[in-house]
């Protein structure tokens, strides 16, 4: 009864031992969690992580996730974690809750997104799209997260990741943008039609413009996986191979399409040295898109229709040079 009522009165930890990124890099060290309410259980205004349970084959809602405990030692207020998995859930949840708090300070409501189910290690059906190097996922259309541990050694874990972690943001602000709520259909349910493929790209530019323009890193990921291919400050440009309708019969990968549309948008945000500017203009963009076809000349359009004349110069400018005879501007750009 009495360790009962001691258990009781046991005030939440101030502080929790989390990969934090830092001037020098990550780093594992006490930090708040504001949304945390019930650490010990994992629970609060973000949602609770369950472990285990089921995200069934036909999409749907995800099921069955029991209530885990996270046991952690307290040292001057700081909850250390007594394994590897309270460290990673702690970060991701903190890394959550910044990016929720980033996105809600920049005028775009989550209400409808948030609280959500919070996916610890669920049996994943293979219809669903993770690719090997995802660890942290965003199930659009159905509003949880799913969450699995890293199948090998990294020095940050993805779930780490700040800007990993806003990235699978990302595609839920997308999804309600453009889908209208977090559990409409998609505007293309069809993912291997070429309009579903140019979906998938532009999701996925979406996320990592929302990641870079967080972490202020276009190489956000770079931390956890060695990927310069997502660098968004490259230059990178459309070509035949990477195009969305390139004619391929094999499983599409959405991010070399994707990444040249995000890199138009970094290029943006350098030039005008304004990365909230440069943030306004993407969720405008996604606000206005209702093309009748999902391809990114309607995008591209999309964007040129909201952007100020500053920005609409920048951007016509770089188009032209990375999409090049992949994109025929209807009278947007001089
Ligand atoms: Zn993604």
């Amino acid at each position: 009864m009495f360790l009962w009522l001691l258990a009781c009165m046991q005030e939440e930890p101030e502080e929790f031992l989390a990969w934090v990124e830092g001037e020098q890099g990550y780093a594992i060290q006490a930090r708040p969690i504001q949304d945390l309410e019930d650490s010990l259980h994992m629970k609060g205004s973000l949602g609770q992580i369950t472990y285990g349970g089921h995200v069934p084959l036909t999409g749907d809602r995800y099921t069955g996730g029991q209530t885990i405990t996270v046991y952690y030692d307290l040292h001057d207020g700081v909850a250390v974690p007594v394994d590897v998995d309270g460290l990673l859930l702690y970060s991701f949840y903190a890394n959550l809750g910044d990016a929720k708090r980033w996105v809600e300070a920049r005028d775009q409501s989550l209400d409808e997104v948030f609280p959500l189910p919070l996916a610890w290690n669920p049996g994943v059906s293979p219809l669903i799209e993770f690719s090997a190097a995802d660890n942290a996922a965003y199930a659009v259309g159905n509003n949880f997260f799913v969450l699995l541990p890293d199948g090998r050694h990294r020095d940050v874990p993805l779930l780490a990741n700040r800007g990993g972690i806003a990235h699978e943001l990302g595609h839920a602000v997308f999804h309600l943008l453009t889908a209208g709520g977090p559990f409409a259909p998609m505007l293309v349910e069809d993912p291997t039609s070429n309009a579903g493929r140019w979906q998938s790209s532009l999701h996925e530019a979406f996320a990592d413009v929302q990641a870079a323009l967080l972490t202020d890193d276009p190489a956000f990921i770079s931390a956890s996986l060695d990927m310069p291919a997502r660098d968004l400050s490259l230059e990178h440009v459309m070509s035949e191979a990477i195009l969305p309708d390139n004619g391929s019969q094999f499983l599409y990968d959405p991010y070399p399409a994707g990444t040249v549309f995000a890199s138009l948008l970094w290029e943006l945000r350098v030039q005008t040295d304004d990365a909230d500017g440069t943030y306004r203009l993407l969720l405008n963009t996604a606000r206005a898109w209702r093309p009748e076809t999902v391809d990114g000349a309607s995008w591209m359009e999309a964007l040129l229709g909201q952007a100020d004349p500053d920005q609409r110069e920048i951007l016509c400018e770089v188009a032209i040079q990375r999409l090049g005879d992949f994109w025929e501007s209807s009278g947007s750009c001089p």
